[in-house]
């Protein structure tokens, strides 16, 4: 039997095997005319009918076997068991035996009955290349073999034996021989095709797995024999290089498939020389992987595995998705997503490569740049609005780069740019100057025309001694100082500002220490009616002398609290206080509390003030409220809210320091208001400059025709209050004049003598 009749391959072989049996249908019928024709022969020769008879069997014998072999044919032999094999192996062997039954009894009777020369020639030697024959094509089983060999065989051995002649029976025993010879060339036979059907089986599936795994690649690959000619070529490759499977690479150089690729377009015309380099070092060992650039938007991945005098296998990847994500990763980490302009840590990269190749003994600077009321762009307009003016001005900020300026976007409204020459401050005067000319003015942001101011702070140094982050801190404290001087765009960094700033941040510590022991007082300006006879009311002002210092301006800290964000504080205590002194005032004077920007940002102030007006129970009437304009930009729609609340309990609401801030009139009438406090820059120089009356007649007209009750702020001079008196400009006057900011106790009496009906003005020397 074969080996291992378990195995699904010697399964298959088996079945091989048995279809080549059945296959063999004209070696077979050539066999049955050879038997049929010998022992018609014989009997015809001899008239023994045995032979006849023995003919027909032999010619029944092979009909049936043909059948058996159409049989076969039709057979299905996809899902062949071993078992429907051995069945079938079973009916050609039977069908085999038969016939050397036959064969043999025909030689046997030749021997022992008919006894004649022709007759025992042709039949034995008929039977035994027959046998031979036979047992060739049924090598495949070992007992088959013995089966036959011995149907064939035995039937002679006997005729020879029974001949009762010394020489036949010692021909019979060399039959012997014969038979041990046969069977062993069948097993060597059997033994050495099956081997070699099997390694060619193997070989065959070990290739169809190579094939699939190769094709099935997520990788491309080229396999170069020690010529670096191609040897193996899979289908990504090919894909990629839009390559057919009939174009026949094998046997070709590298560069050839390269050159398909480029023809096909795959590979920019101008890229072709580079990557054949590339390749080249990945072939001769001197690299082992590199990134190859194929157009612009392609990327492969090559890696080299050496097979020493064998060649080369290169594997390829298309990495374009990978490398496009990196670079957008980069850009992202790199660049300010809205103006596209270096970000903070790029432009902090890009600006010390540049300080490390500046040429010694050059100068640096660093400008920082501040939209000026950009929150008030955004709030107005909106944030898409506002985003779209930033990217307006990165573009004109970008058109600076000729001149080697590093612009970039720090986040907000804060753009800096790094100038890496410049020679002196009166060429950096320029250059500041060219990058506010180009940065201010007309912006058109969604069909509206803006006028865009920008304040820059810059610093300046030389390379050797400059450091990135100590000259944006100064860059910072001159912007700030650009922008406390209003009328500059720029401003350049001074020393004294450092101390400035040192002193500010002193100041704020002290200040927070201040406000939470309450350590701030009152003062009180009186408003009294133009012709000085009668006080209104009082404005409160808050006062704060340091103990080193000694009194601290609130121009000064007023700012810094509102900086610091807690304003609110202070005005809970001012409130507190304010209401508390008026409430101990006679009449009906009512006093005045300034608001901040931030206290209209929050409704709690409502809560605070009325809380406050409750427990000293003070008349709503009596308490003013001074907001300026630039307070209620901030956030209008909230401000006016609180606003309209306030003065629905009663309160007066005062616009401070009207004409200093956006001076839009349009918005007077859309506020809450009941009163117009005029700044003291109308008053200044009103004597001296007639159009200055004219400007405060209009704003006085204006108010009156909003029915507002006006009080005119910093009046000093007689001459001024004249002016204000003779033109009707003023229904309370607030100024020098009349009395300076004084402690409540002296208010209290300055009152009073006022009341006192023989008391007339003799105020100026005696308020200040
Ligand atoms: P303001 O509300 O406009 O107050 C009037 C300022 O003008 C006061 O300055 C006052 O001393 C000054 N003044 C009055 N009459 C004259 C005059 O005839 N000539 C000149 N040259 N000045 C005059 P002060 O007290 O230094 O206050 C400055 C600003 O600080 C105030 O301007 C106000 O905006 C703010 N402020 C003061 N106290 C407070 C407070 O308690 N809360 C808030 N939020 N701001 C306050
Ligand atoms: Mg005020
Ligand atoms: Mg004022």
């Amino acid at each position: 039997m074969l080996p291992a009749g378990n195995s699904r391959l010697a399964d298959d072989v088996r079945l091989s095997f048995v279809a080549s049996l059945y296959q063999q249908r004209g070696t077979l019928f050539a066999g049955m005319v050879a038997h049929v024709v010998t022992t018609v022969a014989i009997y015809f020769r001899i008239d023994d009918p045995f032979y006849l008879y023995a003919a027909f069997a032999l010619f029944v014998v092979w009909l049936i076997r043909n059948l058996d072999m159409m049989a076969f044919d039709r057979v299905e032999k996809a899902d062949f068991k071993l078992a429907d094999t051995l069945r079938w192996e079973r009916r050609y062997v039977t069908g085999s035996f038969v016939t050397c039954s036959l064969l043999g009894t025909i030689s046997g009777h030749a021997l022992v009955v008919s006894q004649d020369s022709f007759a025992e020639l042709v039949s034995v030697s008929v039977t035994l290349a027959s046998m031979i024959s036979v047992v060739g094509r049924n090598f495949g089983s070992k007992l088959n073999v013995d089966m036959l060999v011995l149907a064939a065989c035995l039937p002679i051995m006997a005729g020879l034996i029974m001949a009762s002649d010394l020489y036949m029976s010692l021909m019979a025993l060399l039959l012997l021989p014969l038979f041990l010879t046969t069977r062993s060339m069948a097993n060597a036979v059997r033994e050495f095709l099956f081997n070699s059907v099997t390694a060619e089986r193997t070989t065959a599936e070990i290739a169809d797995r190579f094939d699939t795994a190769l094709n099935n690649m997520s990788h491309g690959l080229f396999m170069l024999n020690g010529e670096g000619r191609i040897q193996v070529v899979n289908r990504k490759a090919r894909e990629f290089f839009h390559i057919d499977e009939q174009v026949n690479l094998t046997g070709r150089v590298l560069k050839a498939a390269l050159r398909l690729g480029a023809r096909r377009g795959i590979i920019a015309r101008e890229n072709f020389s580079e990557i054949s380099h590339q390749l080249e070092k990945l072939v001769d060992g001197s690299e082992s992987r590199t990134l190859v650039r194929f157009d612009k938007s392609s990327w492969l991945e090559f890696s080299a595995r050496h097979r020493g005098e064998k060649g080369v296998v290169l594997t390829f990847e298309d990495v374009s998705a990978r490398i496009q994500a990196e670079k957008r990763i980069l850009r992202m980490a790199r660049f300010d997503n809205l103006t596209g302009l270096p970000n903070r840590s790029w432009f902090k990269e890009i600006v010390s490569t540049k300080m490390a190749r500046a040429k010694p003994g050059s100068h640096i600077a660093l400008a920082v740049l501040d939209i000026d009321d950009f929150k008030h762009v955004n709030d107005t307009m909106g944030h898409v609005s506002g985003d779209k003016l930033l990217s307006a001005i990165a573009t004109r900020l970008r058109s600076l780069s000729r001149h080697k300026f590093v612009v970039s976007r720090f986040g907000g409204d804060e753009f800096v740019v790094f100038l890496p020459l410049v020679s002196d401050t009166d060429d950096l005067g320029r250059i500041m100057d060219t990058v506010s000319d180009t940065l201010c003015g007309t912006y058109i942001i969604d069909g509206h025309k803006l006028f865009v101011g920008i304040s820059s702070g810059v610093a300046m140094a030389p390379v050797e001694d400059a450091k990135i982050e100590d000259l944006h801190i100064q860059a910072d404290l001159a912007l700030y100082e650009a922008k406390r001087r209003d009328k500059e765009r720029w401003c350049q960094f001074e020393n004294t500002m450092d101390q400035d700033y040192q002193q500010r941040q002193r100041l704020k510590v002290d200040l927070r220490e201040a406000i939470r022991n309450n350590e701030m007082s009152l003062v009180y300006q009186p408003m009294f009616t133009p012709d000085g006879t009668r006080i209104a009311g009082a404005e409160a002002l808050s006062r704060w002398c340091h103990r080193e210092l000694g009194p601290v301006s609130p121009a000064v800290y007023i700012p810094l609290v509102e900086e610091m964000g807690i304003v609110g504080d202070l005005t809970r205590n001012v409130v507190e206080q304010a209401v508390c002194d008026c409430a101990g005032w006679s009449g009906s004077q009512f006093v005045s509390i300034n608001l901040s920007a931030r206290d209209l940002a929050d409704r709690e102030i409502v809560s605070v003030i009325a809380d406050a007006l409750d427990r000293h129970n003070l008349a709503p009437e009596r308490l003013q409220l001074e907001v300026t304009e630039s307070g209620l930009m901030d956030d209008l729609e909230t401000a006016c809210e609180i606003l309209a609340e306030l003065r629905a309990m009663g309160m007066i609401i005062a616009i401070d320091d009207f004409g200093t801030g956006y001076s839009s009139l349009s918005y007077l009438d859309k506020l809450p208001l009941n009163k117009v406090k005029i700044d003291r820059s109308f008053v200044s120089n009103l004597t001296e400059d007639p159009r200055k009356l004219k400007l405060l007649r209009g704003v006085v007209n204006l108010s009156r025709e909003l029915e507002l009750d006006i009080v005119v702020e910093g009046v000093e001079t007689e001459d001024q209050l004249k002016l204000i008196q003779e033109n009707d400009c003023a229904d309370l006057i607030q100024g020098y004049i009349f009395g300076a900011p004084m402690p409540a106790g002296a208010y209290v009496e300055l009152a009073q003598r006022l009341a006192r009906p023989t008391m007339s003005r003799s105020l100026p020397a005696a308020a200040k």
